[in-house]
């Protein structure tokens, strides 16, 4: 490794080492050479150039379509102590005067710039004065022609190899399928670059997905009962229900802005930096919300429609959880989504190459909504990554799996109903007449005659709302949007018509309701409340007084380490994920002070003082995030690359905040559980201390002492 890579990593980030692939794309790009990098968000992408931008000679260029977040990348690298800058239509013709000097004379290492601002020939000229360390191609899947976020401007940045072939480029991207991958390599020339492809898996994140009753309630449910303070986005499709629901949840108190195309570019412009700026505000948004939003903390990503594909499913809930702490991306469908969709693709006027493949991807999100195995494995085979397990233990249907039933019966009631009726009609009328309803509509086209008249008493209407849904998923049905959404058969009822084949559907249920999936805000205990809330005041207070967002002065998960771990000295403070030395000197006095107020009360003590060896800064939420991902504690020691000792440490935290129960960490049967948690009971003494030897004494040496404290931490839970 680059010794001075390393040395900045630590000194001006603040971490203490690299990770994933970041280290290997760092020492490609120092040795002066191309690279192409897929990695998911919240993986750290930007330090894979901006290390190497400090580490090589001149002003790195970083290419991002982004224009409203470059002040803020600007403003996060300013705070490192880093000469970082942007050229873009915001600036003045003076301040754009004074950032080109400092790339003439050397002093600038990092200049954010959009593609057109680039590919000017007075911006080329410029640059070829300048010595660049390097470009940085951000957003890389820009160039994809076929992509929902293409840009023209990104297909002429091949220019960058005919003007400075001796320069080394990175392309990055945090979404790519292996055709968009190829497209970038190709357009841009990179074809004999290194590629490196992270894993896309978000374990943090936890995938759920329903089918809606009544998606305002089910929405409101979800926030009142896992986010009622946390910031997050809402997903809608159309503009009007933006508006609706950005309202309905004001009135249900909620601190919620609507965000779409259609609102003045003033208005946006507010409510973006409002979601940025304060704390737990609730954005509610068309997709025009949320590309590059460099927000860290969004605890959670909602749908209240179906995304168009897989890729955008998974981009737009990427946005949750970029700091790695857990979060949730929730969401409902229903069959109207499905045709609201369709009929909207129809309409296009797309070439029919577009359209074939907007259908594929439309499948795709479709099968990912209805499957009943694991999403996490669907989501990452879709993109061609094979470290997917088959049981992630984080999406509802691993937690919860779904039921089947058969439903071949069923199947053949509903599709010959669509048959007997002429495929003419939509799923109301369809289901009316499978339950025998004698309307006014029904009669009109004498369908009480029909044989599947009253066929299907035994399943309720949304039963079979259910089964049509999930058999125009399956393909089995189409919908014609020429003929106002009616239903048509597929070739592949065939089959099932013929009773060739058997078809099992999934349940339709009531919805997950995960006890604790976001500890920020709402699940800080009781004890370390006020100092929790003391830090994120003094971290406003410091972003109000320099204009910058909160996070940017510290994220949440430096302050939650300060919150566990009470650093006392610098020393100690620079030993926080994410305090460097520039921010030490900024702000370190500022925290520093607000810990000693809290240090002088009861029952705390600092983890500095009884690890000497925590020269490496870990917190037991990492543990729980890989053991909720399934894996078992020998195996997080291993990929943590600590003892197991200090991982049932960690557990033990996590049980005595009720973040897990006992079997979760433990595997033993109830008998043996009880027979401890006697021990331990006849062990405690009057204030509830248990001393531990006596327990083990007791039991004969049977269990080790990290499972004997796992059971304590419970027992004082309950007590
Ligand atoms: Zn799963």
């Amino acid at each position: 490794m680059d010794i001075n890579a390393q040395k900045i990593l630590q000194d001006t980030f603040g971490y203490s080492e690299f990770r994933g692939h970041q280290e290997d794309v760092i020492n490609t790009a120092i040795a002066g050479n191309d690279a192409l990098v897929l990695m998911p968000t919240g993986g750290g992408k930007s330090l894979c150039y901006q290390i190497p931008m400090l580490v090589r000679p001149g002003v790195g260029v970083v290419i991002s379509p982004l224009i409203a977040l470059m002040e803020d990348q600007v403003n996060a690298l300013t705070q490192l102590g880093i000469n970082a800058r942007y050229l873009n239509s915001m600036l003045t013709s003076e301040e754009a005067r004074q950032t080109e000097r400092e790339v003439l004379d050397g002093s600038l290492k990092v200049l954010y710039i959009a593609p057109e601002r680039l590919l000017q020939p007075r911006t080329i000229s410029l640059l070829q004065q300048a010595t660049i360390s390097l470009f940085a191609i951000d957003e890389a899947h820009c160039v994809s022609q076929w992509g929902h976020d293409f840009r023209a401007d990104y297909l002429h940045l091949n220019v960058l190899q005919e003007q400075f072939p001796h320069v080394p480029r990175l392309a990055l991207t945090a979404t790519a399928d292996t055709q968009t991958r190829q497209e970038i390599l190709m357009r841009l020339g990179l074809q004999n670059s290194h590629v490196f492809v992270s894993g896309f898996d978000r374990p943090n994140i936890q995938y759920r997905i329903t089918h809606r009753e009544n998606g305002n309630q089910q929405l409101l449910r979800f926030l009142q009962n896992e986010h009622p303070n946390d910031a997050g986005i809402v997903y809608c499709l159309s503009r009007k229900k933006v508006e609706a629901t950005a309202e309905w949840l004001q009135a249900k108190g909620f601190n919620a802005v609507p965000y779409h195309a259609g609102l003045p570019m003033e208005t946006r412009k507010r409510h973006q930096s409002k979601f940025l700026r304060e704390d737990g505000v609730i954005v509610v948004a068309t997709i025009a919300f949320g590309m590059g939003i460099d927000k860290p903390d969004v605890r959670f990503v909602a749908h209240l429609d179906l995304p168009k594909s897989v890729e955008s499913y998974y981009q737009e809930t990427g946005r949750a959880g970029r700091d790695g702490e857990p979060s949730t991306a929730w969401m409902v469908y229903g069959l109207q989504d499905v045709i609201k969709l369709k009929n909207m693709r129809a309409d296009s006027q797309a070439d029919e190459q577009f359209k074939r493949i907007e259908h594929q991807r439309l499948e795709s999100m479709l099968g990912l909504c209805e499957i009943i195995s694991c999403r996490r494995e669907a989501l990452l085979h879709y993109f061609d990554d094979d470290e997917a397990k088959e049981h992630c233990g984080n999406c509802d249907n691993c937690i919860n799996p779904a039921e089947r039933w058969d439903a071949t019966d069923a199947t053949r009631k509903a599709l010959s109903c669509i048959y007997r009726t002429g495929q003419r009609f939509g799923v109301s009328h369809l289901v009316d007449v499978l339950r025998g309803q004698d309307n006014a509509k029904v009669k009109q086209h004498g369908h009480q005659s029909v044989s599947t008249f009253g066929i299907g008493n035994d399943l309720s209407a949304d039963q079979w709302k259910s089964v049509y849904r999930q058999l125009i998923a399956r393909g089995h049905i189409q919908v014609d949007s020429e003929a106002f959404g009616a239903f048509k058969l597929t070739d592949k009822c065939r089959a099932i018509l013929r009773g060739e084949e058997t078809i099992s559907l999934r349940k339709d249920r009531v919805e997950l309701r995960s006890k604790k999936s976001s500890r920020t805000s709402s699940h800080v205990s009781d004890q370390d409340r006020d100092l929790w809330e003391a830090l994120r005041e003094k971290r406003t207070s410091l972003a109000k007084e320099q204009g910058v967002p909160p996070y940017i002065i510290f994220g949440d998960v430096s302050l939650m380490e300060m919150m566990e771990r009470r650093p006392a000295t610098s020393k100690q403070l620079l030993m926080i994920t994410g305090v460097g030395q520039s921010k030490l000197e900024k702000y370190g006095e500022a925290f520093l002070s607000v810990l000693a107020e809290f240090n002088g009360s009861a029952n705390v003590t600092s983890s500095f003082d009884s690890e000497p060896s925590a020269d490496k800064v870990e917190s037991y939420l990492e543990s729980l995030a890989l053991l909720k991902a399934g894996m078992d504690v020998p195996m997080i020691a291993k990929q943590r690359g600590v003892k197991e000792k200090t991982i049932y440490v960690h557990l033990e935290k996590c049980i005595q905040e009720g973040e897990l129960e006992i079997q979760d960490v433990v595997q033993l049967p109830e008998e043996d559980i009880d027979r401890i948690r006697d021990a331990l009971f006849a062990n405690s003494d009057e204030e509830n201390h248990i001393k531990l030897t006596p327990v083990f004494e007791d039991l004969g040496g049977a269990f080790t002492y990290e499972v004997l404290s796992c059971v304590r931490a419970e027992l004082l839970r309950e007590m």
